[in-house]
């Protein structure tokens, strides 16, 4: 897809980590110029900012905002278009997760969840649609889940913000579905990354197995039995945001090795 996004300003929340980063790296292979956003130490940051730039020749810059803060969200938006005087690719991607009994459930890790999962999208896109209206061209792509379009226990507070963003994500749809914007949720299976490796070591330690053993047994219900990789996640994003994609808008999209099948 190299060039079909050139002259394209894209932001990608929870880009300096996980699929985030395979997100960001696609969106500027194929053109874009792309804002980061995330946690990490400045140095790591400084790095994959400066070597996604020099690898594919385009402006990569970086915002700090925190998601749960929703006037955080609002200054990132409006950031990127300062920045680049346009923006006209939203990728929402951060998360976190907390995994409990619901009746266990800590109440302010419901509230952090939503915030980052759902609130955050919300604000994003609200503050985005209004240039992206104005020139008449836009995508914006909502990283939800497996757990967007089905249950999972323990997972309350994530399985009712992905299920939210699906939500979102259609309603967007359908406001802007005249205007040049198409808003997509992508629903992804298993993949390995800062999420997905906590809960592996969880399985490990209750189960008394090695972490590859604990692996095995976490992609025993995705039917691929492989972890769905950035890049793989990355191509499908970049993909929605091309013109050729131009239908496509209000989708919950499956990316999970056949979940979804079952
Ligand atoms: P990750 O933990 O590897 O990366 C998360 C990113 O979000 C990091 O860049 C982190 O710094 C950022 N982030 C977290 N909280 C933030 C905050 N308050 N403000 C700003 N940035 C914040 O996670 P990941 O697995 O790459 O997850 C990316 C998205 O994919 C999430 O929405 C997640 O729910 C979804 N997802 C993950 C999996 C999986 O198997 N890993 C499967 C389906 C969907």
């Amino acid at each position: 897809m190299t060039g079909t996004l050139a002259g394209k300003h894209a932001l990608v929340t929870g880009s300096t980590g996980g699929m985030g980063v395979g997100i960001a790296r696609a969106l500027a292979e194929a053109g874009a110029e792309v804002m980061l956003n995330g946690f990490g130490d400045a140095a790591g940051i400084e790095e994959l900012r400066s070597a996604m730039a020099e690898e594919f020749g385009v402006e990569v810059a970086y915002h700090g905002a925190d998601l749960t803060n929703p006037d955080e969200v609002v200054q990132m938006v409006a950031a990127a278009e300062d920045r680049f005087g346009a923006l006209d690719i939203l990728v929402n991607n951060a998360g976190i997760q907390h995994v409990a009994l619901t009746e266990d459930f800590p109440a302010e890790r419901w509230d952090a969840l939503i915030a980052v999962l759902l609130t955050a999208p919300f604000r994003a896109i609200r503050a985005a649609l209004p240039g992206m209206r104005a020139r008449g061209w836009g995508r914006i792509v909502n990283n939800s889940s497996t757990a967007g379009v089905q249950g999972a226990p323990f997972k309350a507070a994530y399985v009712a913000a992905k299920h939210g963003v699906v939500g979102l994500t259609k309603v967007v749809a359908l406001e802007t579905a005249e205007v040049g914007i198409t808003c997509n949720a992508i629903c992804p299976g298993w993949v390995l990354t800062g999420m997905s490796g906590p809960q592996i070591e969880v399985i490990a330690q209750t189960e008394g197995v090695s972490i590859e053993e604990a692996s095995r047994i976490l992609l025993a219900g995705q039917p691929s039995k492989k972890f769905i990789t950035g890049e793989e996640i990355g191509a499908l994003a970049a993909f929605l945001c091309t013109d050729a994609a131009r239908q496509i808008t209000g989708a919950a999209l499956s990316i999970d090795g056949g979940v979804s099948a079952g």
